[in-house]
C-alpha cells in the first residue's frame, strides 16, 4: 500500500545477491534399490535459478543418486521434483530438459569430437544452421576448434571433460549436473577446471548442481551448498552459513577436515 516504503525496501537490496526464485524444489525424495538399500532417504532442498550448487558428503552417501533420480535415469521410490513449479517426478528423462555430465564423460568413441557436441541436436529437431551456430558456440566457448576433428582417444583427460561438458552445454538445458566431473585429474588441471567451470556458469547463464566429496572444491565454487550424509541432508546454506554456523556435529567435523 504505502509506496515509499515499498521502495525503500526494494532499493536495499543489493542487486548481486537478489534471488531469481526458486528453480528446482525436491520435496521428500527417497530411492530404494531394488536389493533393498536406502540411498537417499526423504531429502528436501531447493535450488535457486542461477546458481552454483555444490553438494558435498562422504562417499556413498547418496549424491550419485540423487542426481540420477533428479534427470530421470532411475525412477524414484517417493517424494516431488518440481523444475520452475512443473512437476517432472515422473517425466521421461528427454523432456525434462536437464543435462548430466558423468565422471567418466562417455564419450562417443567413433564419433569425432564435433560429432560429440552434436549428436544431442539431432534429435531436438533444430535446422542446419542453428546446430552449427551452437556446436560453433561450444567449440570456441570450450577452446576446442582446433580438436574439432580428432577422436576421443586422442585427446588428454581434461580435453575430453571439456567435450563431454560441451556435448551437455549445446543443448541448452535449464539445469546441469555435473557428478564429480573432475574426479579423475591431478590437482593442477583441477584448478584449471575450476576456473573454466566458473566461467561457463557465468557466461552461459544457468544453473548448476555440481557433486564432490571434497569440502575445499565446494568451498571455491559454490553459491549454495547442500552437506549429504548417509542419505540425508544434513544442511543446505551459502558458503559462509555452513562453515560458519553448521547445524550439525557431522557438518562442522566435515567441513572442519579442510582446514
Ligand atoms: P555417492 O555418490 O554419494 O558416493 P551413491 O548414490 O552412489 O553415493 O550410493 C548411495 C548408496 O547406495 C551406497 O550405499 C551405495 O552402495 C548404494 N547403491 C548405489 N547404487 C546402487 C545400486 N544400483 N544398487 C544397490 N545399491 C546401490
Ligand atoms: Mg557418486
Amino acid at each position: 500500500m504505502n509506496e515509499t516504503s515499498d521502495l525503500s525496501t526494494q532499493s536495499e537490496q543489493p542487486e548481486q545477491t537478489e534471488s531469481r526464485g526458486t528453480m528446482l524444489d525436491v520435496s521428500g525424495l527417497t530411492k530404494i534399490y531394488p536389493d533393498g538399500t536406502l540411498a537417499v532417504d526423504g531429502i528436501d532442498f531447493t535450488v535457486d535459478a542461477g546458481d552454483f550448487c555444490v553438494i558435498i558428503g562422504p562417499s556413498g552417501c547418496g549424491k550419485s543418486t540423487t542426481l540420477h533420480s533428479l534427470v530421470g535415469n532411475l525412477d524414484v521410490t517417493s517424494g516431488t521434483i518440481s523444475l520452475d513449479g512443473t512437476d517432472i517426478t515422473d517425466q521421461p528423462t528427454h523432456t525434462r530438459d536437464i543435462g548430466l555430465v558423468f565422471q567418466d564423460f562417455q564419450l562417443f568413441p567413433h564419433l569425432t569430437v564435433a560429432e560429440n557436441i552434436v549428436y544431442g541436436l539431432e534429435q531436438m529437431g533444430l535446422d542446419d544452421q542453428e546446430k552449427r551456430r551452437r556446436t560453433e558456440r561450444l567449440l570456441e566457448m570450450m577452446q576446442l576448434e582446433e580438436l574439432a576433428d580428432r577422436d576421443p582417444e586422442e585427446l588428454s583427460a581434461g580435453q575430453k571433460q571439456r567435450v563431454a561438458l560441451a556435448r551437455s552445454l549445446v543443448l541448452e538445458p535449464k539445469l546441469l549436473l555435473l557428478d564429480e566431473p573432475l574426479g579423475d585429474m591431478d590437482y593442477k588441471l583441477q584448478k584449471r577446471m575450476e576456473r573454466e567451470l566458473l566461467r561457463i556458469h557465468r557466461e552461459f547463464d544457468t544453473t548448476f548442481i555440481y557433486v564432490t566429496h571434497d569440502q575445499t572444491q565446494a568451498m571455491r565454487l559454490a553459491d549454495q551448498i547442500i552437506v549429504m550424509n548417509d542419505g540425508q541432508v544434513e544442511q543446505s546454506g551459502s558458503v559462509a552459513e555452513i562453515y560458519n554456523s553448521p547445524n550439525t556435529a557431522f557438518v562442522s567435523a566435515f567441513v572442519g577436515d579442510s582446514n
